[in-house]
């Protein structure tokens, strides 16, 4: 009998791993189980709206989740629909890949007041993720302080400055265009807690702000190190890039342009500042020592309407998986979670890396369950199927995802790729509509 794995999430860690099952040579047959009706996961509502190259990793994974060993699973919830125990006894493996969707807290005064964001929020908004597209942030605001020194501050901060032509080829949902396009929105400030040299952002991604038609970057070159002390060989090149890209921001003029991103360092958020809405943000001058960041005892405000803390993501605990609270991901030892049970993606290791550094994950866990389950015993898909029709779970094909792709598709106007659906109700209404035609 072949070994059944459930998957639980479609993101990138979901698909490498069933990637990673179907070339270990283990007879195996996938379901791929999924929340939303649309699978991908980051790909889709994470990655940022003009980055659509790098969702060109969807093709990949749609080629997996074509094999006849592999079947998609959209539009249903475990937890909801079906339980993770009842998962276990069904599968003879199943793999958690449900990523860290949650927003880590700010954990400073007045982080209830309206205006304060999460990038989980902010980000799921404008690529509209069905969890957040009700956000409805208000950005009638010339100021804007995005707090963290990560890529995803850096997409956050270019999707709010960059004009309606810059993003036209994207699929930033219309109601966030609106929203940004009206914004009175002049300066966006990022700030980092340590210096440029501890700074998360890549390269291409920093260059990319100097690069921009209506904005321009804003450095301190007081800010900005002779060097970048003792790294090893890699790191030392990627930081010493971001620093020659900062030195040439530090040389731009303020006037240049009529919008401006301000990279700001050792600067730590200590409060939020405002009645019931933002008006400010505190911040405590810091320097770094032995790797930390250290306050001074000096503060300064900024003005700003909107804070928005793209400071990193936490994972929502899996109902029958053990949490390591400290870490925030479920409890595991090299993705192995208990008998039978594996974790993968950040799920398993926390929100770091990027797209790829999901497949070593996959791989992992294909060996630990190729190790674990030499031959299947459970009945895997069939139950499952019997378990969903008996709920009357109405679950989504990956030839239904098709044809929710293909409407998005054909809804948009060129050259934007799609126009997302950003509720199910919609994404089933697409197929409910082909059923009539096709009964009619
Ligand atoms: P990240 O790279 O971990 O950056 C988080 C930032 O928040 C860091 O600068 C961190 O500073 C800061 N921070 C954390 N807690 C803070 C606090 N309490 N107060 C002030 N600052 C705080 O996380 P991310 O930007 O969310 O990105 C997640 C992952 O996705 C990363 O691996 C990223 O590279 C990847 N990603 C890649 C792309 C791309 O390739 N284009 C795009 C988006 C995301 P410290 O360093 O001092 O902790």
């Amino acid at each position: 009998m072949p070994v059944s794995v459930a998957i639980v999430g479609s993101g990138p860690a979901g698909f490498y791993t069933a990637d990673a099952l179907l070339k270990s040579g283990v007879d195996v047959r996938i379901d791929i189980i999924e929340r939303l009706p649309t699978p991908f996961g980051l790909i889709r509502d994470g990655v940022a709206p003009d980055h659509q190259t790098t969702k060109k990793v969807s093709a990949k994974f749609e080629r997996t989740a074509l094999s006849d060993q592999v079947r998609y699973w959209g539009n249903v919830e475990v937890g909801r629909d079906v339980g993770l125990a009842e998962l276990r006894r069904m599968y003879d493996a199943v793999v958690l890949c449900v990523g860290a969707p949650l927003d880590r807290p700010l954990g400073i005064p007045g982080e209830d007041k309206q205006g304060v964001l999460g990038s989980a929020a902010f980000v799921g908004w404008y690529n509209g993720h069905p969890d957040f597209r009700d956000l409805d942030p208000d950005l009638n605001t010339s100021a804007v302080a995005v707090v963290g020194v990560g890529n995803v501050a850096i997409d956050v901060a270019r999707v709010l400055v960059k004009t309606e032509a810059e993003m036209a080829a994207s699929d930033l949902t219309g109601y966030a265009a609106k929203a940004i396009r009206s914004a009175p929105l002049t300066d966006v400030y990022i700030f980092g807690r340590r210096g440029p040299v501890e700074a998360k952002f890549t390269n291409v991604e920093l260059r990319e702000m100097g690069k921009l038609e209506n904005s321009v970057p804003q450095v301190d070159a007081a800010q900005l190190p002779d060097g970048v002390g003792d790294l090893a060989d890699r790191d030392r090149r990627l930081k010493e890039r971001n620093l020659a890209t900062l030195r040439e921001f530090a040389a731009r003029r303020a006037d240049e342009k009529p919008k401006r991103v301000h990279f700001r360092f050792y600067a730590a958020p200590v409060e939020i500042l405002g009645g019931d809405r933002v008006e400010g943000l505190r911040l405590e001058r810091t320097r770094v020592e032995k790797g930390r960041a250290v306050g001074s005892g000096e503060f300064f405000d900024i003005a700003c309407g909107v804070v928005i803390a793209a400071i990193g993501y936490r994972a929502d605990p899996v109902d029958g998986a053990p949490f390591d609270g400290d870490r925030q991901i479920v409890a595991n030892t090299d993705g192995r979670v208990a008998d039978g049970l594996y974790a993968a993606g950040w799920i398993m290791r926390g929100p770091t890396g990027v797209i790829s550094s999901n497949r070593a994950d996959g791989v992992a866990v294909a060996e630990l369950v190729g190790a674990d389950v030499p031959e299947g015993k459970k009945p895997g898909r069939v139950a499952l199927e019997t378990l969903l029709r008996e709920r009357r779970v109405r679950h989504v094909d990956y030839a239904e995802w098709k044809k929710i792709e293909a409407a998005e598709a054909a809804n948009a106007t060129p050259p934007a790729p799609r126009r997302k659906f950003v509720t199910v109700e919609d994404m089933l209404a697409v197929l409910d509509e082909a059923d009539e035609r096709s009964v009619g």
